[in-house]
C-alpha cells in the first residue's frame, strides 16, 4: 500500500483507511494507497508551518534553491518512462500524451530553477528627501495545492516549481483519482533532499482534505485548478483567514475559423483541439465556429477523419484516443449529448459508446459532432469535458468575435486565418487568458497561463507564476531623523 509524505516520512492515513485506484481502460486495480482526511491534513499543515516559520527553507539562498529544483528536473528526465507508464496506467491518455506531459514537466521545473534568485527587489527614487525607499519580494507562507485529475503531474508542476522556487512551503492534494504521478515525484523530491517540512503531500477526497486546505488558519494561499463549482466552494472556504488564492478553473474555449485560413491545417488542428486527451482538457477547442462560406465543406472534411479515430488502450502505441476518466464521468458525458439533441442541435456523428467489444470494460465514449448550433445552447455553454464538438456558423468578423466571447469563461481559443493583420485584430478584441493564431493548445513555461471571467483568477506559468507566490513589501528609511515637532 502506498503512503503519503508529511514532514519528511512515508506515513499511513491516521483513519488507516484506503482507497483503490483504477485504470480507466479495463478497470484493473493498478494500486492500493492510503487514503487521508482532515486530521492528516491537518499534521501536514502543521509540519509546513512549522518549517516556514523557522525558516528551513526561505532561509536557504534562492541559488540553492533553485539547484534542488534543476535535480528534480533531472530526476524526472531519468525516471520519464516510468512517470509516463504510471500517468496513462491512471489517466487513461495515450503513453505519447503522457510522455510530452513529463517533457514538459521537466522543462517547467528547469525554468523555475532558474528563475528563483532571478527574483530580487527594487529601489525606489523617492520623493522624500533624507529616505530610501525599497520593494523586496518575500514568500507568501504556507501553500495548500489542489489539482485535477486531467493533467495530474503537469498540474501539481505549475504549482510545486514556482512555490519551491519563492521559499514557500507546501502541502498538496492530487485528485484522490490520479494520484500516483504526484506520489513518484516526492520520492523524487526525498531522494534530491529537500528540508522536513517543506513539502507535504496528503491523499484523500476534496470535502475533506481538500476542504481543509481551503479553510485552515494556518494556510496562507491556496492554489486550485479544477471545475468551477468546486472553484466556487474553494473560494468561500479560503475567505476564513482572508488567503491568498489562485484559482484555474473550467473553459469552453472557441475555435474561429475564417474562410481565408490554410484549410488543411485548420481542419487537421480543430481535430485535435477537441479530442486530444478525449476532449478531458481545460483549454479543448470544444466549441468550433466558422465562416458559413466554408462550413459544410469544413463539416465534411472533419466527419471523414472522426471516423478513423483510433480508440484503445493508452499503452499501445496505434491508439490515438484513450477512455474517460471514470463511469460517473462518462455518464455526464452521455448527459450532455441527450442535452444537446433535446436543444435540437444536429448529432451528425457520435453520440454513443463504441460497440468494440475490446473497449467494453472502458468508459470509452465516441468523438461526437453536433452541427446547427445555436449560442445559447447549453451544450455551447457548459463544459462538457468530453470527445463532444459543437459547431456554429458566423457571416462576418463582428459576429466571430461576438459569438466567441458569448460564454461565462475566458480561457483560450484560437483564430484561423492568413490575414495576419486581421488575425491580429480578432486577438486583441476576444476577452480570454491565451489566444492562439493559427494553432491550438500550445503553451510555454515561460508565458502566462490562466482565466478571463469565470475561467479563474491569477495566473500560473511565467514570471507571473512566480510572483504569485511573493508577497511584496515596501521598506522606506529614514535616513537623517529629526522631531516632526507637531505634538
Ligand atoms: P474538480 O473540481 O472535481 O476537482 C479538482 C480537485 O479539487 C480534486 O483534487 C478534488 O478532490 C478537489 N476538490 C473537490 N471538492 C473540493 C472541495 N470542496 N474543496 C477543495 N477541494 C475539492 O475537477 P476535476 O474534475 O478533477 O478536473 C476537471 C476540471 O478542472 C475541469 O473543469 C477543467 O477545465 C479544470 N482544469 C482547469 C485547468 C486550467 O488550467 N484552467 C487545468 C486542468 C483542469
Amino acid at each position: 500500500m502506498k503512503k503519503m509524505f508529511i514532514n519528511g516520512c512515508w506515513v499511513e492515513s491516521q483513519s488507516g483507511d484506503t482507497r483503490k485506484i483504477i485504470n480507466p481502460f479495463n478497470q484493473e486495480v493498478v494500486e492500493i494507497v492510503t487514503e487521508g482526511d482532515v486530521e492528516d491534513a491537518k499534521k501536514a499543515i502543521a509540519a509546513a508551518r512549522e518549517a516556514f516559520d523557522h525558516g528551513q527553507w526561505a532561509s536557504i539562498p534562492a541559488t540553492e534553491r533553485g539547484r534542488l529544483l534543476f535535480n528534480v528536473a533531472e530526476l524526472i528526465e531519468r525516471d520519464k518512462e516510468e512517470l509516463a507508464k504510471l500517468e496513462t496506467l491512471d489517466t487513461g491518455k495515450t503513453l505519447t500524451e503522457s510522455e510530452a506531459d513529463m517533457d514538459d514537466i521537466a522543462g517547467v521545473f528547469r525554468y523555475y530553477a532558474g528563475l528563483a534568485d532571478k527574483f530580487g527587489g527594487e529601489i525606489i527614487e523617492s520623493p522624500i528627501p533624507n529616505s530610501t525607499s525599497k520593494v523586496v519580494r518575500e514568500p507568501v507562507g504556507v501553500c495548500g495545492q489542489i489539482t485535477p485529475w486531467n493533467y495530474p503531474l503537469l498540474q501539481a508542476a505549475w504549482k510545486l516549481a514556482p512555490a519551491l522556487a519563492a521559499g514557500n512551503t507546501i502541502v498538496i492534494k492530487p485528485s484522490e483519482i490520479t494520484p500516483l504521478t504526484t506520489m513518484k515525484i516526492f520520492e523524487l523530491m526525498e531522494e534530491v533532499g529537500f528540508p522536513n517540512g517543506v513539502i507535504n503531500l496528503v491523499l484523500g477526497a476534496g470535502s475533506t482534505v481538500g476542504n481543509e486546505l481551503a479553510v485552515n488558519n494556518f494556510v496562507d494561499l491556496i492554489s486550485f485548478t479544477g471545475g468551477l463549482m468546486t472553484g466556487r466552494k474553494v473560494m468561500q472556504a479560503a475567505s476564513n483567514n482572508m488567503k491568498k488564492i489562485a484559482l484555474e478553473l473550467g473553459g469552453k474555449n472557441p475555435n474561429l475559423v475564417f474562410a481565408d485560413c490554410d484549410f488543411e491545417a485548420a481542419v487537421d488542428q480543430a481535430l485535435n483541439a477537441i479530442y486530444f486527451h478525449a476532449g478531458q482538457v481545460c483549454s479543448a477547442g470544444a466549441r468550433l465556429i466558422v465562416e458559413d462560406s466554408i462550413h459544410d465543406q469544413f463539416v465534411d472534411a472533419l466527419v471523414q477523419r472522426v471516423k478513423k479515430i483510433k480508440l484503445g488502450n493508452g499503452m499501445n502505441p496505434e491508439t490515438q484516443s484513450g477512455p474517460l476518466i471514470s463511469a460517473e464521468h462518462l455518464e455526464k458525458v452521455e448527459n450532455y449529448v441527450e442535452v444537446g439533441k433535446r436543444e435540437e442541435a444536429n448529432l451528425l456523428i457520435g453520440g454513443n459508446r463504441p460497440n468494440d467489444p475490446k473497449l467494453r470494460e472502458g468508459f470509452f465514449y465516441l468523438p461526437t459532432i453536433f452541427t446547427e448550433c445555436k449560442s445559447e445552447m447549453s451544450v455551447v455553454q457548459e463544459e462538457v469535458f468530453g470527445p463532444v464538438l459543437t459547431v456554429e456558423r458566423f457571416r462576418g468578423e463582428q459576429e466571430a468575435t461576438k459569438l466567441a466571447n458569448d460564454s461565462i469563461y475566458g480561457l483560450a481559443g484560437a483564430v484561423w486565418t492568413t490575414d495576419v493583420i486581421k488575425a491580429d485584430r480578432v486577438a486583441s478584441q476576444l476577452r480570454m487568458g491565451t489566444v492562439w493564431i493559427n494553432d491550438f493548445h500550445p503553451y510555454i513555461p515561460q508565458a502566462p497561463w490562466g482565466g478571463y471571467k469565470q475561467s479563474g483568477i491569477g495566473r500560473e506559468l511565467g514570471t507571473t507564476g512566480l510572483e504569485e507566490y511573493t508577497e511584496q513589501k515596501h521598506i522606506y528609511q529614514n535616513t537623517d531623523p529629526k522631531p516632526l515637532n507637531w505634538f
